[in-house]
């Protein structure tokens, strides 16, 4: 027995008056009841306990074997009414209009121990009226990349949507992977998603792109009441507070995303969540040589707006629009202007301080002089320059930084024995590099030397903030390998090792290996594109 599902959203949101499930324009409302679509075998392949006991549901997989038809859609839970939100959104920077749940079906909010309340979703559960093109389904290789990122993304503490379950449907799905005319059957699978709400900086442009402020003031007072509740204030007042909530949040999702070298791969607007949880795993991607200007997303090959380096300035543009939204149901769209100025200055905070835990260092001095080498803040940018001048994974470089010997005057061999691993080409790193290398990590035992902080705090704060494991993005499509052959004995094995990241893990000493040679230019690995 699970408990009954209940809907807040859909109790106080203007719903579509239509009820057939064919693709259209949906005005004046904030979603569409739609059922999901039955799939022909579902089989429940993974299952999340922690977040399962959380929802009051069985924690474990052969307990939740029962719920199989309830997670792949085939059957409705007790009080479900099932829905798809509207919502549009800035594609690649051009407005493009109504998008919606296309392919993810909401079945309503569970309330967990402590009263809050969380809404459970299916993505791939059948078309819906927002799947414009689309089948209404996904794969079971971007379903499996969703499920195992989501849940590595909360234990590595960056806000996220959760992942509850995996159900392989037993449906062929067609996809043109590469878009290239090459179709394919892949099998189909379901994630179910959950997160307090999937309310989107898109949620509220739709309505401001229709001049619809009507139903715009609805849902600012739904998201206002159910998510909200902590800011006080009236009118302009509590929507300016709720703004800059949004953008300091948004900024924190951000600098975690920079701390952990984490590519979303399609920030549009429709993919920002208005909690600042990273929402709607696609072609993302982990930096294995550490490269701003890299993107996973062969979509964006082009103009690689959303490469690692400028995600920070993108999210900034993208609460522009999400002010541009607001800003209708203002008397003052003035009151919006303090969150867009907290936004760089909250990124920046944060990211000094993730940056500092990265390097041991008690703190930055903000308005040190960053290209004097006396000062830490020069150790920041300088360890960026070092990285791009020669392949260096940036997970590995990172994380070997704490079994530095903390003394200036140790031994060359001593002091690059840590890094050695995390270069690409050991062979080719010359006299001019090591020397850099060399200097840097001098400066950074020698700032250490100067702090009072001692060595064991130093260090626990530094493996802290510098995972030993990341879901490198061939790891995912060894798991995806195995698991399209029906064996899913590395998708356990990673989701195990991921729950624990900052951890020496023995057993799975092999995931925190740097990119095999095999990876650097296979597809999944080094190149995704939005076909899921
Ligand atoms: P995304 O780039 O994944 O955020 O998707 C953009 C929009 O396309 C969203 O509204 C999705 O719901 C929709 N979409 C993506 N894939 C499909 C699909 N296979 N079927 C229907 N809609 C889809
Ligand atoms: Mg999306």
């Amino acid at each position: 027995m699970i408990p009954e599902f209940e809907s807040s959203f859909t109790t106080a949101l203007p719903a579509d008056a239509a009820r057939e499930n064919q693709r259209r324009q949906v005005e004046g409302a904030c979603y569409s009841y739609v059922a999901p679509t039955p799939v022909a075998a579902p089989n429940l392949i993974a299952w999340t306990p922690d977040l399962a006991r959380t929802l009051q549901l069985p924690e474990d997989l052969e307990s939740a074997a029962p719920l199989t038809a309830l997670f792949a859609g085939n059957e409705a839970p007790r009080g479900s009414t099932p829905w798809a939100a509207c919502y549009g959104g800035h594609q690649f920077g051009s407005w493009a209009g109504q998008l919606g749940d296309g392919r993810a079906i909401s079945l309503g909010e569970l309330r967990d121990r402590d009263g809050r309340s969380w809404e459970l979703q299916l993505k791939g559960a059948g078309p819906t009226p927002y799947s414009r093109r689309g089948d209404g389904r996904a794969v079971l290789r971007s379903s499996i990349r969703e499920y195992l990122c989501s849940e590595a993304m909360h234990h590595l503490g960056v806000p996220t949507t959760r992942a509850l379950s995996l159900v392989t449907t037993g449906d062929a799905v067609r996809r043109d992977m590469f878009y290239d005319g090459n179709a394919q059957d892949e099998p189909g699978a379901i994630v179910c998603r959950v997160a307090p709400s999937f309310l989107r900086f898109g949620s509220f442009e739709i309505f401001a792109a229709r001049r619809d402020t009507d139903t715009a003031q609805k849902l600012l007072a739904y998201m206002a009441d159910s998510l909200f509740a902590h800011i006080d204030g009236t009118g302009d007042q509590r929507i300016g507070r709720i703004f800059e909530e949004i953008c300091r949040s948004t900024a924190l999702m951000i600098a975690h995303w920079m701390r952990v070298g984490f590519v979303h791969g399609v920030m549009n607007t429709d993919n920002m969540s208005v909690l600042g949880l990273t929402i709607d795993y696609g072609p993302y991607g982990w930096l294995d040589d550490y490269d701003p200007n890299w993107t996973p997303n062969t979509t964006d090959a082009q103009g690689r707006r959303y490469r690692f380096g400028h995600q920070p300035a993108v999210a900034g543009w993208n609460l522009e629009r999400l002010a541009h939204a607001f800003a209708p149901l203002c008397d003052d769209p003035g009151v919006l202007a303090a969150g867009l100025e907290a936004y760089p200055q909250a990124y920046e905070a944060h990211m000094l301080e993730m940056y500092a835990a990265k390097l041991g260092i008690a703190a930055f001095n903000r308005d040190s002089d960053p290209e004097n080498p006396h000062e830490p803040l020069w150790l920041l940018g300088e360890a960026q320059r070092i990285l791009v001048a020669t392949p260096t994974d940036m997970t590995l470089f990172y994380r070997a930084l704490s079994t530095l010997p903390p003394d200036e005057n140790a031994s060359d061999e001593a002091l690059l024995r840590p890094i050695e691993d995390a270069w690409y080409h050991p062979d080719s790193i010359d006299t001019a590099h090591r020397e850099r290398t060399l200097t840097w990590l001098r400066a950074l035992t020698h700032a250490w030397r100067h702090e009072s902080t001692p060595a064991k705090t130093r260090t626990a704060r530094m493996n802290a903030a510098n995972p030993k494991y990341v879901l490198r993005n061939y790891l995912a499509q060894l798991a995806i390998d195995a698991s399209e052959s029906g064996d899913h004995n590395t998708l356990n094995q990673l989701y195990d090792c991921i729950q624990t990241p900052y951890d020496d893990q023995p057993q799975h000493n092999d995931f925190a290996a740097k990119r095999p040679q095999w990876a650097e230019n296979r597809p999944g690995c080094s190149m995704l594109s939005c076909s899921s």
